[in-house]
């Protein structure tokens, strides 16, 4: 699960890291205000006005401004409001912006030798190393994908204790080489282990801080005060059981719409790139049946995981999600019934199918349908599938699995 930028700064708040103050508006007739609450008033004040999605690179899309008016305020919410914001982490077709981020805007010192003082911080799982590593690089800001690809010795890790977690000194340790001097270092620090400790308590898998930057010299901070402007976080979905307080800051609007639909009924629905719908049970099975489609020259268009057990209604209900991407140009069903039985998958089958009428009489989808059934009353499920064969012209039987991937592949032209 993500939750946007304005939900992720109340969380690094919540945990003691500094962070601008600001306010989430959905109306571009709301700026003005939320442009004099973040700037206190002070008329010329710095504010940024920033799209929430759920995807980066808002900053070159045009969708971050720094505004020192009411009135830029309410240009900048006018066009985000209703532009779509396009970005290399956006879908081509862009994002509707329904929600801003009004925020108090932060001075950024000028780094000695160019540019601005702007660091990248992120703490994510290491799946090679099986640990929690921290990243930092001092080159943070809106080119930080292009330095991890050409210069990655820009880019400094640090791998988490499993249940120290990050200790002060290595957090130091990080801070001073990143560059930092004097104060710098022992703020920088209390923030990585602030967010060390937040990662792991809210069970996420990316907390993410870019920038975090150095405003300049003031009189309460001799040395400028290290901020996070930027926050990105993922949760493992396994996670959030135990975190009410996090589901409830979902933004269904920003799901996929089938992947929804799916959870609702109890199945996992993945979108992925292809023409072939899977219906299977199981995770290893969903990817064993990806990798055969692929063997085949197939490319699975999404797999809808049925898991171990799930009612007629369920099945009937995944047929309904498969076929609603229109990409879909054929089926594969791949059960091997263990607790989930075959003949539950075959009725559930006949079911869908016959909610789709044909002019001649028949009946099942429009695309072809390859079943291949094994396992727990796999006999009374051939029976109920043999005996609506002749009413369902599209779909086929297979033997195997590799018998199933070479019938969808070929109905599908692959
Ligand atoms: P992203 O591009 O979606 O990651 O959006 P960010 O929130 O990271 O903003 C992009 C860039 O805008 C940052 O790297 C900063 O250079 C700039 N920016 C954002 N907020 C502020 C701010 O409060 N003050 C200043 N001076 N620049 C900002
Ligand atoms: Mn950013």
């Amino acid at each position: 699960m993500k939750i946007h930028e304005y939900q992720g700064r109340d969380l690094l708040a919540s945990y003691g890291i500094p962070v601008p103050s600001g306010r989430m508006i959905t109306a571009a007739s709301d700026a003005a205000a939320a442009y004099r609450d973040a700037t206190g008033g002070n008329a010329g004040g710095l504010a940024v006005v920033k799209a929430q999605v759920h995807a980066g690179g808002r900053g070159k899309a045009g969708f971050v401004k720094l505004v020192r008016s009411e009135k830029e305020a309410t240009e900048a919410a006018t066009f985000m409001l209703s532009n779509r914001m396009k970005s290399p982490q956006t879908p081509p077709e862009g994002l509707a912006v329904s929600k801003l981020l009004v925020a108090s805007g932060a001075d950024i010192a000028d780094r000695a030798g160019g540019g601005k003082e702007e660091f990248y911080l992120a703490i994510t799982l290491d799946r090679a190393t099986r640990r929690n590593v921290l990243i930092a690089s001092r080159e943070g800001g809106v080119e930080i994908e292009q330095i991890a690809h050409d210069r990655p010795d820009a880019i400094k890790k640090e791998r988490l204790h499993p249940t120290l977690g990050l200790s002060p000194s290595a957090a130091r340790k990080i801070a001073f080489e990143l560059g930092m001097k004097g104060k710098q270092i022992n703020q920088a620090a209390d923030i990585m282990v602030k967010l060390a400790k937040l990662y792991v308590e809210k069970d996420c898998s990316l907390a993410e801080i870019n920038p975090l930057v150095i405003t300049p010299k003031s009189e309460k901070f001799p040395d400028g005060q290290v901020l996070a402007i930027d926050a990105k976080f993922n949760f493992d979905d396994n996670g959030l059981v135990r975190h009410p307080e996090l589901t409830s800051m979902a933004d269904n609007s920003e799901e996929n719409p089938s992947e929804l639909k799916a959870q609702e009924f109890g199945l996992s629905y993945v979108a992925l790139d292809g023409n072939i719908g899977c219906l299977v049970n199981g995770a290893g099975l969903a990817m064993s049946t990806m990798d055969i489609i692929k063997l085949h020259g197939g490319e699975p268009a999404n797999f809808l995981d049925v898991g171990g057990s799930a009612s007629e209604e369920a099945v009937t209900e995944a047929f309904g999600i498969i076929l609603s991407d229109s990409r879909v140009k054929g089926i594969l069903v791949n059960i091997f019934g263990g607790i989930m039985r075959c003949d539950v998958i075959a009725q559930g089958i006949i079911n869908a199918a016959s909610k789709y009428k044909n002019a001649d009489g028949s009946i099942g989808f429009k695309v072809p349908l390859v079943v291949r059934l094994e396992g727990t009353n796999v006999e009374a499920g051939r029976k109920l599938l043999n005996e609506a064969r002749g009413k369902i012209p599209t779909m086929q039987a297979a033997n195997d699995l590799g018998d199933a991937a070479k019938k969808v592949c070929a109905a599908v032209g692959a």
